[in-house]
């Protein structure tokens, strides 16, 4: 490693390519070998060997090549999950592409932002694509979205939905092209540092950044944490739901499983569509070993009740993973007990776009320790993470602070896409030479690690300090609660107070008695300090497309502020539903005051 802090660079001078170390290496021992086992929302299903694969790639490489596709351009890919999208990726870095891909959820304004940014010669899409049976129509989206952009060359679409489409000149069907590519295609030798990808960030606490990922660092980190983690055997068959629109679809199922040819389930749909059994059923057709989700899905399996998951044979699990969000300790003994029937551990994986790859997870692979409901346990080796305060400073076991990197990691970003500035000034500049990735956090006395949420949503209530985690846990661990989300709201004599928004498990309906009853609860698992000065019911809480709680939406609303950037947001009818609550919270304070 070269550190020109903040800047690393690993193994300069060396080279490689990522779609040779993921393809070509298993061509004499796997080739026979399914790399992708891909089931459609309506249930057309395919099989691709890692020669089928290899194939695909190949061809497709030649294909960007005849539009013009040299080493350093960016290629937007904006397809829903199907196998092309892998095949695209792959065939970008075998060129030296870098590959944008950017999640089928976006609008033609977010998508449009993005294209702009990484100013791409190329994009890749759809026709259309399936949601919940309905067909949503891609290609118009890119339409709309490169309108007057002269630095985007070509169109190439996939015909996957089959519907009607109007061709524009630059437009190229991904078909066409295949049929006149050439078979082979030698990867082109890259520097280890060369770029592989920009990804977009989820956008939970703000604007997206244009994280930029190298090659030979990512994909050390991701071949020794996707061997450590997950404990890889040739005879797995391994199912992550993640999107490759975010990180973890970039790192676990479109590199992380292809450089250790391993099996893996890709499924293109919702997760509860048409029923919420959908992910039971593929883990019982497929007898998946190795199922890594999210805790927004599982809360809402959860919410779903256990009879659903208890009527499926999901006894081919032997291990189960979680990212994305701090696991509530209540769900995760769910997710022990009724899905992986108290015999899987669970890894929670804490990482961010940033990281690359997994920084802190137990390693069923490496060692033996006692796993914590609701902790990301330690860090990977060669990380040292720590819990600090203010100055910098490591704080004792059992105490809050802000969670850091102290050295340099493998899948470390390179920057953020064209603006040095801003990437050290987001990652560097809190604390000297240390990575700060704006989580909140505390150390235990066995050195284990809780999330406790973003620093930034932290609470203050007379003089405590509360991270979200802590609260919508306790909120969570009451039998009626499926999800939770709080913020504070300044408050005249306590500093700040709290607000929360619950949803419901099924079968509860929301009482004042119900109220009272969560009040109570609060109280007795947390302490009187978490009472809430305001309790809401809601059906839907203001989710990012990833999935996440977005908080600084009700801290905002809450304030009375504007909203921000919210082109990230899935769900319109939740900011409604919460605003509606904040207008009415605004009337009752005001008659109170009178
Ligand atoms: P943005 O940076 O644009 O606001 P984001 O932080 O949600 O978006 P990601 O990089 O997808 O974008 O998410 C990383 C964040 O997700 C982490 O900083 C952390 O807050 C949260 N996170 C991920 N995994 C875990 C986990 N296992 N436990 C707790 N929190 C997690
Ligand atoms: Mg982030």
């Amino acid at each position: 490693m070269q550190w020109d802090a903040p800047f690393a660079r690993w193994f300069v001078g060396g080279k490689l390519n990522a779609s040779f170390n993921a393809l070509d290496i298993h061509q004499k021992t796997k080739a026979t070998k399914p790399a992708i086992l891909w089931e459609g929302e309506n249930e057309e299903r395919r099989v691709l060997t890692y020669h089928d694969l290899w194939v695909q790639v190949n061809k497709f490489s030649n294909a960007l090549k005849s539009l013009g596709v040299s080493k350093g351009d960016r290629v937007t890919i904006y397809l829903p999950m199907v196998p092309e999208l892998i095949i695209a990726m792959h065939a970008c870095a075998r060129i030296g592409a870098t590959h944008t891909v950017v999640f089928s959820g976006f609008s033609a304004k977010s998508l449009r932002d993005r294209i702009e940014d990484s100013k791409s010669k190329i994009i890749i899409t759809a026709d259309g694509s399936f949601r919940r049976g309905t067909v949503v129509k891609l290609k118009e989206v890119i339409d709309e979205a490169i309108l007057g952009f002269d630095f985007v060359h070509h169109v190439v679409i996939l015909e996957r939905a089959k519907i009607p489409i109007t061709m524009n000149p630059k437009d190229k069907k991904w078909n066409d092209l295949m049929m006149s590519a050439q078979e082979n295609c030698e990867p082109e030798k890259l520097e280890s540092t060369h770029p592989l990808y920009i990804l977009y960030t989820s956008g939970t606490t703000g604007k997206p950044k244009g994280v930029l990922h190298g090659t030979g660092g990512y994909l050390t980190h991701l071949y020794s944490t996707f061997k450590w983690i997950f404990d890889i055997k040739d005879s797995d068959v391994y199912f992550c739901t993640a999107d490759i629109g975010w990180v973890t679809g970039h790192s676990y199922v479109a590199y992380g499983p292809l450089l250790h040819g391993a099996t893996q389930v890709m499924y293109e749909g919702a997760p509860d569509y048409p029923t919420p059994a959908r992910m039971w059923e593929i883990i019982q057709r497929y007898k998946i070993t190795t199922f890594y989700t999210t805790p927004t899905a599982l809360r809402m399996f959860m919410k779903f009740g256990d009879g659903i998951p208890n009527s499926y044979d999901l006894s081919s699990l032997r291990l189960l993973g979680t990212v994305g969000e701090p696991i509530n300790p209540e769900v995760w003994r769910w997710y022990f007990k009724i899905i992986g029937k108290e015999k899987c551990p669970i890894v929670d994986t804490w990482w961010q776009t940033e990281t690359g790859g997994a920084i802190l997870s137990p390693l069923p692979g490496l060692e033996t320790i006692t796993l914590k409901p609701g902790s990301a346990t330690r860090p990977i080796p060669g990380l040292d993470v720590a819990v600090v305060d203010e100055s910098g400073k490591e704080v004792p076991p059992e105490t809050k602070g802000y969670l850091v990197i102290r050295n340099p990691w493998p899948g470390m970003l390179l920057t953020l896409w064209g603006d040095d500035e801003k990437y050290k000034s987001v990652y560097w500049s809190k604390y000297k030479n240390i990575y700060y990735p704006g989580d909140y956090a505390i150390k235990d006395k066995d050195g284990y690690f809780w999330l406790l949420g973003r620093a930034d949503d932290v609470l203050k209530i007379a003089g405590h300090r509360l991270g979200t985690a802590e609260l919508e846990s306790g909120f969570v661990s009451h039998k009626s609660v499926a999800e939770a989300a709080v913020c504070g709201i300044p408050h005249e004599v306590k500093g700040e107070s709290i607000i929360a928004f619950l949803v419901l498990r099924e079968g509860f309906t929301p009482t004042e008695s119900l109220k009272n009853e969560i009040i109570n609860h609060i109280r007795k698992v947390i302490g009187p300090i978490a009472t809430p000065d305001n309790l809401y019911f809601v059906s839907k809480l203001p989710k990012t497309r990833s999935g996440k709680i977005m908080r600084r939406l009700l801290k905002s609303m809450a304030k009375g502020e504007a909203i921000g950037d919210v082109s990230t947001l899935e769900n319109e009818a939740a900011v409604n539903e919460v605003q509606a609550a904040f207008e009415e919270l605004k009337l009752s304070l005001s008659k109170n005051l009178k």
